[in-house]
């Protein structure tokens, strides 16, 4: 079969329990093609070649004996932020470029636990810091679509593996848009869960109060399978919640359109930067909601000038601190030859650390010292609880705010944009990661330059199966998401 990688993971999951193909077909048809066009979009950090057959083999035999469960024997790829035991993890840093993980993050074990089949580690903006993956110590990854834009980031890597059909699906994190931006630029559905729904355990940590893990993939039909995977309580992550889990794959039709109210914040569609392409198709994708049955409602979100402020105040300050780790002693990268204790700090620290991760060392650093906490950091989070208290006010009378994921389409690779101007491309992001909400992305259509635009739709606390579902319901009666750029359509 030469065109596996066209599968839905329904398709797949059918596929292997109806012996069409076996994992092992199906995983050597992944690794051929990462083989062959990923030199081109460059996604991958690691590949596992000898690990994933094995997996698959086990799958395979597991299969035989009566074993296997829905995912059994489906290939995946994680970002490089997910500890894997045995298998280098870098976060995309040089100061972990050495670094081997002794143990599985609880994402990846419960992926492994449902079967799931290894192919490698995906590429990422160094510590999730970065809105493009450039920030990456191995190199600019890029946008299956136009290899000459970036992907997006931090899950860049994610994101371009699953559009250039190089992973089925795939993980990514959120911290204040990383799954939702990447995905909106290379035409994904990808969802941010509610803070708490994903366990953070083995998750490289970048803003504690604002990390989560989350799907990345073609549909919301298939990150409802992998978020049956990832979903669910963590005795190792003291702020992952104890609830009930749903069943996001049989969930899929529970919500309909029809009477469906969504907000519409003005505020976000008088962004000064949001480009008329993307209001356009964003515009058209909620027209389209309309025509199903959904009643658009405009509403206010009177925080939109804070989100970025007080954003890039708190994830550096948290940042500054769990970076703290990597001090050259301990595991990852350490400078030759220190003179002494201060110098081997320094000397690693400077020479370990990219230049945007030591920008946002400083900034943070700066913003919890003693004299500036009040000013800065207390006077940020003051901010982020009336950030918060918007969103419970706005959801009082709409079931779903509406948004664009970015003002723009996909950069150019090496855009000239200074830090401050690259920041105020997150402005669609952050507040869902400040608030703790979950929040989707799906794509609606292109550009003039052939480049996907994405609809955000922010929901309330624990609400993703309703976020997949309407997103489900869309992507019945329309087929962006079945969109493939020329890349994912070459053959291995
Ligand atoms: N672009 C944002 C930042 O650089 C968000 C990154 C993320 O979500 N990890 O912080």
């Amino acid at each position: 079969m030469t065109d596996l990688h066209r599968l839905s993971i329904r398709e797949l999951s059918e596929g292997l329990a109806n012996a069409q193909f076996s994992s092992r077909e199906l995983t050597e048809h992944y690794l051929k093609r990462i083989t062959k066009i990923d030199a081109q979009v460059k996604s991958y950090v690691t590949v596992t070649p000898e690990l994933a057959l094995a997996e698959a083999d086990a799958a395979d035999t597991l299969r035989k004996a009566g074993g296997a469960n829905v995912l059994t024997g489906v290939p995946i790829a994680h970002k490089d932020i997910f500890c894997t035991q045995g298998i280098k993890t870098t976060a995309g840093s040089k100061i972990l470029d050495n670094f081997i993980s002794p143990y599985d993050a609880t994402v990846v074990a419960k992926g492994k636990a449902s079967g799931l089949v290894t192919l490698g580690k995906l590429n990422m903006d160094e510590f999730a810091m970065g809105s493009t993956s450039e920030n990456s110590y191995y190199g600019a990854t890029a946008n299956p679509w136009n290899l000459n834009h970036v992907p997006g980031g931090s899950s860049g890597g994610s994101a371009a593996a699953v559009a250039a059909d190089l992973a089925p699906f795939a993980t990514g994190t959120d911290t204040g848009g990383s799954i939702r931006q990447p995905a909106s630029f290379c035409g994904l559905t990808g969802l941010k869960p509610t803070y708490g729904r994903v366990s953070r355990f083995g998750m490289i940590a970048y803003a504690s109060s604002l990390d989560q893990g989350g799907p990345m993939a073609r549909s919301a039909e298939d990150c409802a399978y992998l978020m049956n995977v990832m979903a669910g309580h963590d005795a190792k992550d003291s702020t992952s919640m104890n609830q009930v889990v749903d069943n996001y794959v049989a969930n899929l039709n529970d919500t309909s359109v029809k009477g469906l109210r969504i907000g519409i914040p003005k505020q976000y569609f008088n962004v000064a930067g949001l480009a008329e392409d993307v209001k356009a198709r964003v515009e058209e994708s909620l027209k389209k909601l309309e025509d199903l049955g959904a009643t658009l409602v405009e509403i206010d979100l009177n925080m939109t000038e804070s989100y970025v402020p007080t954003y890039y105040l708190i994830a550096p300050a948290e940042a500054s601190s769990n970076l703290q780790r990597f001090d050259g002693v301990r595991y990852g990268y350490r400078c030759e030859n220190p003179v002494d204790l201060m110098d081997l700090y320094k000397r690693s620290r400077s020479e370990g650390f990219g230049a945007e991760v030591q920008r946002r060392i400083l900034i943070g650093t700066y913003a919890l010292s003693a004299g500036y906490y009040d000013a800065y950091y207390v006077k940020a989070q003051k901010v982020r609880r009336l950030i918060q208290q918007d969103f419970l006010k706005a959801f009082e009378s709409v079931d779903v705010i509406a948004a664009p994921s970015a003002p723009t389409t996909a950069y150019k690779i090496g855009v000239d944009l200074t830090p401050v101007e690259m920041y105020l491309g997150d402005i669609y992001t952050l507040a869902v990661n400040l608030a703790g909400l979950p929040a989707i992305n799906a794509p609606v259509g292109f550009d003039q330059n052939n480049l996907p635009v994405g609809l955000q739709l922010i929901g309330n606390y624990w609400s993703e199966s309703q976020l997949l579902s309407v997103v489900h319901q869309y992507q019945q009666a329309t087929d962006w998401h079945t969109q493939r750029a020329a890349i994912a359509e070459e053959n291995a």
